[in-house]
């Protein structure tokens, strides 16, 4: 008999799709995937190159459980350097991977019953890691009239005197959204006079386009900064999702908490892979940018392309690799043969042999997540599939 924690999280909505698309592409069949979460660069060399130097070294052992003290200032440096933001080695720590260090967090904020307040559409794996801590996912929901941006009044109708923390995603994953200053503001404003927790997952920071710019939230205050806990990692910025390099910045006494479970459960992150971090955070930061300028080649060619198809519409994100498709039109249009987009997903895969992931994995009915960490070559033809497979819907 299994825990009953277990039976309160959803398998992941993206399971089944996977395993159908795993399955055509076993029988032979050309899956064009719109649905992965990382980038398609590969890792830089330099960093390669560190991890090489690392194991030659003989960098292989236990380390600090919260991570190297090298690769604590270089993470120190970069928030300074970028963020404006000042921390100690004690306000830091070093995880395997960013979604790692979510799981701690909330591991240590949360009791049984806590509230946790997330903007919908949101990431995946926000609500399933509160229910796993005993806590209570309560959802706050954004509009795509409103470019999904959080509306205060709307968040301050969610808090209750349950309500430990609220959890930001900007730039977001599956919106595209930035929050600028003005929301961020409302939201400081709430957390200061509610005592809450402000969980900031910064993993698209880098990847903004058009000159929009990333605001921590953590920078509006003194104040604010001892309220907040920063989520960041190497995954997105530097290609690195197989490296499980994650980390956080925050309050001493949640780092050091967090340090405390971290070091009854996983212990240190790969040493390797920490002495590779230090190196990406340090050295020269020129594939960011190519990755970024071919990132946003390939928006700007499938917004368009995606507008062109009847019934299907989106906005032009600001930041990460993702575009939010509305389906809606499409579904009401298709009724005959689908009825929700989850429907619409595994039609796609079946007739076109396109992936992509349902709104519901993110909350929302009615749109289709597009990851356009691909080729633009394979970005092309999976438009023109997209377009054969829609007008065939309608027929
Ligand atoms: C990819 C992703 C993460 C976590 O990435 P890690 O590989 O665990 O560092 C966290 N948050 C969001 C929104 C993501 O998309």
């Amino acid at each position: 008999m299994l825990a009953e924690r277990i039976g309160r999280v959803k398998p992941s909505a993206t399971l089944q799709m996977n395993t159908k698309a795993q399955e055509l592409k076993a029988k032979g069949l050309d899956v064009i995937s719109f649905g992965v979460g990382e980038p398609d660069f590969d890792t830089p060399e330099n960093v390669k190159e560190a991890a090489v130097r690392a194991i030659r070294e003989g960098k292989t052992k236990y380390t600090p459980v919260g991570g190297i003290p090298e690769l604590k200032d270089a993470i120190i440096e970069k928030l300074q350097r970028d963020n404006n933001l000042g921390y100690t080695r004690n306000e830091i720590i070093v995880s395997c991977g960013a979604k790692h260090t979510l799981y701690n967090i909330f591991q240590v904020l949360l009791n049984r019953g806590d509230e946790v307040i997330i903007p919908s559409p949101y990431w995946v794996s926000y609500p399933a890691q509160v229910l796993l801590n005993d806590g209570v996912p309560v959802f706050v929901q954004t509009e795509e009239k409103d470019d999904f941006t959080l509306e205060i009044d709307i968040l301050r109708e969610a808090i209750t005197p349950r309500t430990k923390a609220i959890v930001l995603n900007s730039p977001s994953n599956p919106t595209g959204q930035i929050y600028d200053r003005k929301c961020l503001e409302g939201v400081a404003e709430l957390a200061l006079n509610r005592n809450l927790y402000i969980i900031s997952d910064e993993i698209y920071e880098k990847i903004v386009y058009d000159g929009h710019q990333h605001i921590s939230i953590a920078s509006l205050s003194e104040e604010l900064k001892k309220r907040t806990i920063l989520v960041n990692g190497l995954s997105k910025s530097h290609a690195m999702t197989g490296w499980r390099i994650g980390y956080a910045a925050g309050p001493e006494e949640v780092i050091s908490a967090m340090t405390k479970v971290q070091s009854q459960s996983t212990s240190n992150p790969t040493s390797i892979a920490q002495w590779a971090a230090v190196e990406a955070l340090k050295g020269p930061q020129d594939t960011l940018t190519e990755m970024v300028t071919e990132f946003d080649r390939r928006r700007r060619f499938l917004v368009d392309a995606i507008n062109q198809i009847e019934g299907l519409s989106c906005r032009m994100p600001k930041g990460a690799f993702y575009l939010f498709v509305n389906v809606k039109e499409a579904i009401e249009r298709g009724r005959r043969r689908v009825s929700s987009s989850s429907d619409l997903a595994m039609y796609l895969l079946e007739e076109i042999q396109v992936a992509a992931v349902p709104g519901e994995a993110f909350g929302r009915e009615g749109y289709l997540r597009l990851s356009y960490a691909l080729s633009m070559e394979r970005l092309q033809e999976g438009v023109e599939r997209i377009r054969k497979g829609i007008e065939q819907l309608y027929q």
